[in-house]
């Protein structure tokens, strides 16, 4: 299960965080989820719950926040939302596009309790 690596990953690095940060705990973490990162939501809050006992995050709530495709036409250069489903410029309908946007998985805010 992919998400339990995620939810691992990102379980060492809120407790890295808190560690240097010297809190005491993790109250919550902001990850940003692209629509291209094959990562199901419910499927990493569950695995993270499971984990965190235990661990400076053991109350942290995981807050998911997530983030559109956007693309960049390599025919007419034209920039937008894209549908997973369907890669192709959102103006000319063309490919190959690239996506600029969509793809992160990172985690971008901690709350600590000092
Ligand atoms: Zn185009």
């Amino acid at each position: 299960m992919h998400e339990l690596t995620i939810a691992q990953e990102l379980l060492e690095l809120i407790a890295r965080v808190a560690r240097e940060q010297g809190a005491v705990g993790v109250s919550s973490a902001t990850v940003e989820i692209g629509e291209l990162a094959t990562v199901d939501p419910s499927a990493l809050e569950f695995a993270f719950e499971a984990i965190r006992p235990g661990t400076p995050a053991g109350a942290c709530r995981l807050l998911m926040r997530s983030v559109p495709l956007v693309v960049r036409c390599s025919r007419c250069a034209a920039e937008g939302r894209a549908s997973r489903e369907l890669l192709c410029c959102p103006s000319c309908g063309g490919r190959p596009v690239e996506p600029i946007a969509g793809r992160e998985l990172r985690l971008v805010a901690i709350e600590i309790e000092e």
